[in-house]
């Protein structure tokens, strides 16, 4: 066993730790180990799970937002006492670096904790009424039972993003795993169990194929609401699937994050900037920075300052404390980081640092300078340690190339200029902006986070990410 405590590995349905007719296996993939072998959820434990999320949403939708906001404070409190645990369930499942893993799991926790706090003040609004006979309100209901999709890169954020809000404002949640990292979703539901969760509240239902379990709980019209952190092509899917019953949607997808270093930049702040930004979950975050433009007047300092910091990096055991860049989540993301170095270097790119595989899914951090427009690197989310650096000469054109994407999740700027930092963040077409600041979303429970054009719809976070889970009512009384 390569782990020193016990955790679920059963499908969490109504309250119940359900087995499956089958199984499948999740891997470490820095070591191939076996770490489990887990349920797998069909279209049956779907249909269970929407029963079960509908019975429990008339009782949980009536109890008050103070009771709720209770079990989400109890939530919070063992997720923070579970740290090292979830910690290790992450590094071992989806590889990130337990140091980054351990802060992942405070950054989950302090939506819980956000959420907790916020349930009690969900209030309506008294309108003035036109007609003086009349008393108008809004009020804000449930939206109903939610089926929440999460990807394998932040496995306990993206679930404590979508399943805070939505139990503080009501909704019960059917929580569908990345088939990658079901661990942390299981023992999520562990917790919330333990905090006092009503059964059929929060359910998890891990599925090696995601089709047959998302069928049913798509086409279910008592299902109101879909939310879905992954790739763009599936949320497109997701949309389509969702007009059927025309369901709330929130979509979380794809970026292609510009980083762009003005002129007047302070060199080792803005290497370690783009440091931040770019290498993070060994460059697999869909707000890292995914093209670096640099001003012309600083490139070869830069690169050369970039690529020696970049060495320093340390590579290897997730589990070791010491690790800043863990392995690439599984060979196809290996194969793209791979495919978009090879394909810049077959047209001028140069490297700086790194540029191969350092053996099993490791990918050494990278820098590439002599980037051209129509290099895939350019184009396409590379999701890996790359940095990919391209020199601008004004600020008109880099604006131009930053927006020119069908992206719009993150993008980055390094300037002193004041003028300069708003002109830029105002003309960029992005869901969150970071001037000087690599993070702009760290522990942002109370922020919104989400994109433009194909990176999404909706926001996560603050009372955004509420009122995502929220109908709105009108009453009207006539005074009899
Ligand atoms: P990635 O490429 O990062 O794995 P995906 O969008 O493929 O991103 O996966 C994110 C989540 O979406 C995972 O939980 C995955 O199981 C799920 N998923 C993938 N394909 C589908 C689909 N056709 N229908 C529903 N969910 C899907």
């Amino acid at each position: 066993m390569v782990q020193n405590f016990a955790f679920p590995n059963q499908a969490y349905i109504g309250g119940r730790w359900q087995a499956t007719a089958r199984t499948f296996t999740v891997k470490s993939p820095y070591s191939g180990e076996v770490v489990a072998e887990v349920a797998d959820c069909g279209e049956a434990e779907a249909k269970m799970a929407a029963d079960a999320a509908v019975a429990a949403f008339r009782e949980w939708k009536k109890r008050t937002g103070f009771e709720r906001g209770k079990i989400l404070r109890r939530w919070n409190d063992l997720l923070v006492a579970h740290q090292e645990e979830l910690g290790r369930l992450t590094a071992l499942e989806m590889g990130k670096p337990i140091t980054e893993a351990k802060g992942e799991v405070l950054y989950a926790a302090s939506f819980v904790e956000w959420c907790a706090e916020e349930a009690p003040r969900v209030n309506g609004e008294l309108i003035h009424s036109r007609f003086p006979h009349k008393r108008q309100m809004a009020v804000y209901e449930p939206v109903g039972p939610v089926y929440a999709i999460t990807p394998w890169n932040f496995p306990t954020s993206m679930i404590t993003r979508k399943a805070a809000p939505a139990l503080a404002a009501g909704c019960t949640v059917i929580v569908k795993p990345a088939e990658q990292s079901p661990l942390c979703a299981l023992y999520l539901a562990k917790l919330w169990e333990e905090a006092g969760g009503p059964p059929g509240t929060l359910q998890v239902l891990p599925a090696l194929d995601p089709v047959p379990v998302s069928r049913v709980l798509m086409e279910d019209m008592r299902i109101r609401k879909i939310t879905f952190t992954g790739s763009t092509p599936v949320g497109r899917i997701l949309y389509r699937q969702g007009a059927e019953t025309l369901k709330r949607i929130s979509l979380e997808l794809g970026g292609n994050a510009p980083l762009i270093v003005f002129e007047d930049a302070d060199l080792d702040k803005a290497v370690q900037f783009t440091l931040q930004s770019k290498y993070r979950n060994a460059g697999q975050t869909c707000v890292c920075a995914n093209r670096v433009y640099v001003h012309r007047s600083l490139e070869a300092d830069f690169a050369q300052a970039l690529a020696e910091a970049v060495g320093q990096l340390k590579v290897g055991d997730p589990l070791d404390p010491s690790t800043q860049i863990g392995p690439l989540v599984g060979p196809e993301g290996l194969e793209k980081v791979t495919a978009h170095v090879e394909d810049a270097l077959a047209k001028g790119a140069r490297v700086v640092a790194g540029g191969k595989v350092l053996g099993g899914l490791l990918y050494a951090p990278t820098v590439l300078t002599g980037i051209r427009p129509g290099m895939r690197i350019l184009e396409e989310e590379t999701f890996g340690p790359v940095a990919p650096l391209m020199p601008f000469e004004d600020e008109e054109q880099v604006i131009a190339w930053a927006n020119d994407t069908e992206y719009g999740l993150a993008a980055y700027l390094w300037t002193r200029d004041l003028g300069r930092a708003f002109r830029v963040a105002e003309a960029l077409e992005y869901g969150i902006v970071g001037v000087n600041d690599p993070v702009p979303s760290a522990m942002g429970a109370n922020l919104p986070f989400g994109g433009y054009k194909s990176s999404g719809l909706g926001r996560e976070g603050g009372h955004w990410g509420m009122e995502e889970f929220l109908e709105t009512k009108l009453i009207s009384f006539v005074l009899p």
